[in-house]
């Protein structure tokens, strides 16, 4: 059995759940330990089986909990050299361990796979995580899809997918315009319309979940991003994801 879900997903806090009978990893600790703990309760997860979080990049949305949870849970952060090395004191958690691009890092049954992303952080990575036979995609914090990314998109059949902003809200929006360009630009994160031609030009046959994550509060709407991928017919379970709250539990 698989339980995956995002404990939260946005700009104020990210952290995605993938667990099977036995062990579960975390991508991410954007959010507090307690935080962390209610939600895994709500949603009766079992927090002993958490393993080891994965951190994807040092933007504080991402690793601001991490060195509390790391403490408390007694696991490690899992990092790549570079940004644990560039991460504020306070983000560097005791415990931890490196991985390298590409290369499996493996936890019982659960093996993660991290993938070079373009973002404006010093190291970026997207996780793509094989257990019992499935394939599940953590891809926000993107401002382009590549070619590595579409490969990896490919072999998925459950994604956690980027629906940052809307563009029309953005540029019509508040941001100041430096801020504008940053997250429109190829570092910066995927709009609705790029993650939905993510999905219709390099999705596998397979790919049956997509939670749509990351999602702008100031530029964007859940009834925007659901309305732009309401072009896939139903093609998709689509989910949402949420920066107040855990999503849905897929369990399967
Ligand atoms: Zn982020
Ligand atoms: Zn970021």
């Amino acid at each position: 059995m698989l339980e995956i879900c995002a404990l939260a997903s946005g700009s104020n806090g990210n952290s995605y759940y993938i667990g099977n009978e036995k062990e579960a990893i975390l991508i991410d600790a954007g959010i507090s330990y307690n935080m962390l703990v209610k939600r895994l309760e709500h949603a009766s997860l079992d927090k002993s089986k958490i393993k080891a979080i994965f951190i994807s990049h040092e933007h504080t949305d991402h690793i601001q909990g991490i060195r509390g949870c790391s403490k408390k849970l007694g696991i490690p952060g899992i990092f790549s050299q570079h940004t644990y090395l560039k991460s504020l004191k306070r983000h560097q958690p005791d415990l931890y361990a490196f991985f390298e691009h590409d290369v499996a890092y493996t936890i019982g049954g659960i093996s993660v796979y991290p993938i070079k992303k373009q973002h404006d952080a010093c190291d970026p990575y997207s996780f793509r995580i094989a257990c019992n036979g499935n394939n599940i995609g953590v891809f926000t914090d993107i401002g382009e899809a590549d070619e590595t990314l579409q490969n990896e998109f490919k072999k998925c059949d459950t994604v956690f997918l980027e629906a940052n902003y809307d563009k029309e809200m953005l540029w019509k929006g508040s941001y100041p315009i430096n801020i504008k360009h940053r997250v429109d630009s190829s570092e910066g994160h995927l709009s609705n319309e790029q993650a939905l031609e993510l999905v219709q030009k390099h999705a596998s046959a397979g790919l049956k979940t997509i939670f749509l994550s990351h999602i702008s509060f100031s530029n964007n709407t859940h009834e925007l991003a659901l309305q732009t991928f309401s072009r896939l017919n139903g093609k998709y379970d689509i989910k949402l994801t949420s920066r107040h709250g855990i999503s849905e539990v897929l369990r399967f």
